[in-house]
Parts: C-alpha cells; sequence; structure tokens
C-alpha cells in the first residue's frame, strides 16, 4: 500500500516514523513554506501539487491519502478531499482535538482573524500575536498604531508597522519563557491550533492574568474519516492493507 501523507504538523512527523518502523511505504508531503523545514523520516516530496487538478494527476502513484495538515490549513484539506472523492482514494484526516475543553472565562472565541484584531484592539495596547506569518496583513489594519508583539517561524512578507516587534522562533516553549515574554504584553491572539507544543502560552497567560482571544477552527469537508491521533491512523491503514 502506497502512502501519500501530507504533513507539516508534529504529528505527520510522528505517523512518518510510526510508519517507516512498520515498513509501509510511505511519502510525506510538505508546503515547502517555511526555509528549514523539520523533515520526516522517509520519503518526502515538497511544494504545492497545483490545485485539486494537479492532487488528482498526483494521486496515480498511492492508494491511499493521510491528510494531517495543520487544522488551519484548510486550503490543503478541501483539496484533499475533493480529489480523493473525484480519484476514488481512500482518505483519513489526522486532526489534533482543539483546545476548547481546557477553555477559561479569560478566553474570547472569535471566527476570523479580522475579529481577532477587533477584538485584541479593544482589550489591549500591547498585543502578542502568534497566529503565524501568513495571517499577519489581517491584523496590521486594526492594530498598526499598537505596540505589537508578533511570533513567526520566517519573516513575512509584509512590510511590519514601525511600533510592531518580530520574534522569530519555533517552539516547542516552556512557561517560563513564556511568561517571561508576555508579562508585558496585555492580551494573547492565537488560533484555536490544538497539542501541547504553544500551550505553555495559554497557561502563561492565565498565570500572568492575560485576556486569550482564540480564533475558531473552520468546519473540515463532510464525509472524512477523521481521528485525532497517531495509532488511530496506524489502526486505519492496517484496517485497509
Ligand atoms: P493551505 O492554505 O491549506 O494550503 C495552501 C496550498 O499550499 C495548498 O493548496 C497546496 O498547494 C499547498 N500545500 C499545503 N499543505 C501542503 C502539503 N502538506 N503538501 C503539499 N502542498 C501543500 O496551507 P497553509 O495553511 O499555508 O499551510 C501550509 C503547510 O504548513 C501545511 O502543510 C500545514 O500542515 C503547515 N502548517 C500550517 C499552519 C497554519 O497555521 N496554517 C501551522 C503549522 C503548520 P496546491 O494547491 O498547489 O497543491
Amino acid at each position: 500500500m502506497r502512502v501519500l501523507l501530507l504533513g507539516g504538523t508534529g504529528e505527520a512527523r510522528d505517523l512518518a516514523e510510526a510508519l517507516v518502523a512498520d515498513g509501509v511505504d510511505v511519502t510525506s508531503s510538505l508546503a515547502g513554506r517555511v526555509a528549514r523545514p523539520r523533515l520526516p523520516v522517509g520519503k518526502v516530496r515538497i511544494g504545492g501539487f497545483g490545485g485539486v487538478e494537479g492532487l488528482r494527476s498526483a494521486l496515480a502513484d498511492y492508494d491511499v491519502v493521510v491528510d494531517a495538515t495543520h487544522p488551519f490549513a484548510l486550503g490543503m484539506t478541501t483539496n484533499a478531499a475533493a480529489a480523493c472523492a473525484a480519484e476514488g482514494i481512500p482518505l483519513v484526516r489526522l486532526e489534533r482535538p482543539g483546545w476548547g475543553e481546557r477553555a477559561t472565562a479569560s478566553w474570547i472565541w472569535v471566527d476570523t482573524h479580522e475579529q481577532a484584531a477587533i477584538v485584541a484592539g479593544e482589550l489591549g495596547h500591547r498585543p502578542f500575536l502568534t497566529v503565524g506569518r501568513q495571517e499577519l496583513a489581517r491584523f496590521v489594519p486594526r492594530l498598526r498604531d499598537l505596540h505589537v508583539l508578533a511570533r513567526v517561524v520566517d519573516p513575512p512578507d509584509i512590510e511590519i508597522p514601525e511600533d510592531w516587534e518580530l520574534l522569530m522562533s519555533r517552539g516547542p516553549y516552556a512557561l517560563e519563557g513564556e511568561k517571561a515574554l508576555m508579562v508585558d504584553r496585555d492580551v494573547l491572539v492565537t488560533k484555536d491550533s490544538g497539542g501541547s507544543h504553544t500551550w505553555p502560552k495559554m497557561e502563561a497567560a492565565a498565570e500572568l492574568g492575560i485576556p486569550v482571544v482564540v480564533v475558531r477552527r473552520a468546519a473540515a469537508p463532510d464525509g472524512v474519516d477523521t481521528v485525532h491521533d497517531v495509532d488511530a491512523v496506524v489502526e486505519w491503514l492496517r484496517l485497509r492493507s
């Protein structure tokens, strides 16, 4: 069985490791967004497929697809659902649970990054943005004049306002470091990414009494089998091999 594993996440790397150890023929696919990606073990391809049609062509080389992309990589998830349905290729989605169950009263949920920008601007003067470099442009109109700290993996491709500070780093992060970083911040903005690598910022916000603006996940495509951990994907694949 030839598996195409759409990755770019820690879970995808863990899954690649488990499948390679099991002797499964797996190819991990990365978008090629970050300059120095953490590469999974096994075969890797890098770069977009060219939309649904390009992915449909690429599927000729695979028997099954695992979509383990980030919960906010909705474009790839939508394309995978459409291409696999059109080609009759089995698809399973590996999606880490969101943070909703751990929400506190100081979290404000919003549906879009534009709403997050409005709320953050109402709540503070020194926001800490942890939404990824691709979303920063959506915060500039509202937060241009505030003292924003924006944490990103790679430099954004937009011009950052004068009063903004960029922090280039990649998780996982630890609680003490997050608290030190956030001690002079008055609002945290995040996506509901889930997982443990970036969770300490939420704990730090709670300990420092800082409100958190959380962007909700969009609904995923209907009709796709979805599981929440690596073992469940391995089992799903075993049942089909
Ligand atoms: P996106 O908006 O869903 O995808 C945009 C386009 O990028 C896709 O249509 C596809 O191009 C290409 N692409 C995305 N993931 C790919 C993959 N795994 N392999 C090959 N092509 C891929 O994605 P995004 O939000 O920019 O995220 C890009 C990658 O970063 C994803 O792999 C995701 O897992 C990872 N990531 C995203 C976030 C986030 O917050 N969005 C956070 C951490 C990691 P074509 O249409 O040309 O095929």
